[in-house]
């Protein structure tokens, strides 16, 4: 049994989901599951309007929701389905222009009737996936249990198992069933999304429930690529790699694959499959369970994340202070790259992305700790970097390159990272990934 993702960009016109149907008969002949995200642009068109409502300007939202109509209804339009789905979407629209009104009157868009808003965008898109490829739509809220951390719930693994055992039978007999992304519920019912992107997680996590043999992530790219492509041109898809490499990928910045989605595949084991919807004839990347032979020291792909600040603690303070600092920043939303510790003092690397982060940064700055801003985390990802982790550094000896604030590995031995300045990633990731990117074949159907 496989299930496929589609993303909003490959159901974000009567173009796209035309080939996606194509993909789906390709793929499913004998049934399956597909998840599928919102028309591309229809989730921040749900935030924004209802940030208007609960900011008192419900001119706004109303304007928001009427252009979602419209173009929901053009795309169905082109399609020629615009009659068979009217009776599911009309109660759609209906109700989040109910939810707008509401968070309007209170003046308030909680995180709870933001996810309530927002799982029409899925809802919406699944009913027509459903009728553009023949196949039935279910609700995911029925089977995806979370817990009740609104905007970015956390899956309850066991309840999702359970209530997903009739859809296994089903889809095991031949069924083919179209379901929404993004979204769960908790035991009360009560909506929840998974955080933004999280469509890739819940085809993993329905895939881990339902037993797949494989589960494909349809996107606008050829698989995961040795480089970011507007940095490096010749960056190549990578045909297989390891669960391990990816996590690492997406840990340092290759924006692919949603970080969260790739634990499922570990625990049971399928076959993780990224392929382009614009050439599905292209290559693709397999991401295994069990890594696949590397010589050592042979690094298979470069990431880099820029918008990083550093902080820097004086050796005197200890290690109290950073650590607060730390916590703090991640808890307000940033993400944390770094954090080392020497007898001359300790770095902190992190990047502020949210409002609320970028404000704690600044407050730590302005009481003790030095603030640098425009630096970046560069990282090199390899299973040859097990074997033979010096590579990493041989390879970046070359270049000239000092690794600022020591060399940044965690738990993984698959990667190796170092933070450089912004303006320096232009100029040194083509030329790390000409040195470093070796040892692999391109897949035979890449032509
Ligand atoms: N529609 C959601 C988002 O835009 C979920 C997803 O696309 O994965 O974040
Ligand atoms: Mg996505």
């Amino acid at each position: 049994m496989k299930v496929l993702k589609f993303g909003g960009s490959s159901v974000g016109s009567a173009e796209a989901l035309r080939r996606a149907a194509a993909i789906v008969r390709e793929e499913l002949p004998g049934g399956g599951l597909v998840v599928v995200s919102a028309l591309r642009g229809t989730t921040d068109l749900i935030l924004e309007a209802c940030a208007a409502a609960g900011g008192g300007r419900p001119d706004e939202a109303r304007a928001r929701l009427s252009t979602i109509r419209e173009r929901h209804r053009e795309v169905a339009g082109g399609l020629g389905l615009l009659a068979a789905v009217e009776a599911e979407w009309e109660p759609l629209f209906t109700r989040l222009d109910q939810l707008l009104t509401g968070m309007a009157m209170v003046g308030e868009a909680t995180a709870r009737s933001r996810d309530a808003a927002l799982a029409v965008g899925e809802t919406l898109s699944a009913h027509l996936a459903a009728a553009c490829f023949g196949g039935a739509f279910k609700e995911v809220r029925d089977v995806m249990r979370t817990d009740a951390r609104f905007g970015k719930a956390r899956p309850q693994l066991a309840a999702l198992r359970e209530a997903a055992a009739p859809w296994r039978e089903a889809l095991a007999g031949g069924a083919l069933w179209i379901t929404q992304g993004f979204l769960g519920a908790t035991v009360e019912g009560h909506t929840t999304t998974l955080g933004r992107g999280g469509s890739d997680t819940s085809a993993t996590l329905l895939g881990e429930a339902l037993g797949a043999a494989e589960v494909q992530i349809w996107t606008d790219v050829d698989g995961v690529l040795t480089a970011d492509p507007s940095l490096v041109p010749g960056a190549r898809p990578i045909p297989q790699m390891s669960l391990g490499e990816a996590e690492a990928l997406s840990a340092f910045g290759a924006k692919v694959l949603h970080a969260d989605s790739l634990a499922p595949g570990g625990r049971a084991g399928f076959r993780l499959v990224v392929a382009n919807t614009l050439r599905p004839g292209a290559s693709r990347t397999e991401i295994l369970p069990a890594p696949p032979r590397r010589e050592p020291g042979t690094v298979t792909s470069v990431a880099y994340k820029e918008g990083l600040s550093l902080l820097r603690f004086p050796a005197s303070e200890g290690l109290e202070p950073p650590l607060k600092a730390a916590r703090r920043l991640e808890e307000a939303g940033a993400l944390r790259f770094g954090l080392v510790s020497s007898p001359a003092g300790t770095l902190l690397a992190v990047r502020p992305d949210t409002p609320a982060s970028l404000r704690i940064l600044e407050a730590l700055a302005a009481s003790g700790p030095e603030l640098e801003t425009g630096w970046a985390v560069v990282a090199l990802v390899g299973e040859g970097l097990r074997s033979d982790p010096l590579a990493a550094l041989r390879h970046l000896a070359t270049l000239g390159q000092e690794p600022v604030g020591g060399l940044l590995t965690g738990s993984s031995t698959v990667s190796i990272a170092f933070l450089v300045p912004e303006s320096r990633l232009g100029e040194l990731i083509p030329r790390l990934h000409d040195r470093c990117v070796e040892g692999l074949r391109v897949h035979p159907k890449a032509g």
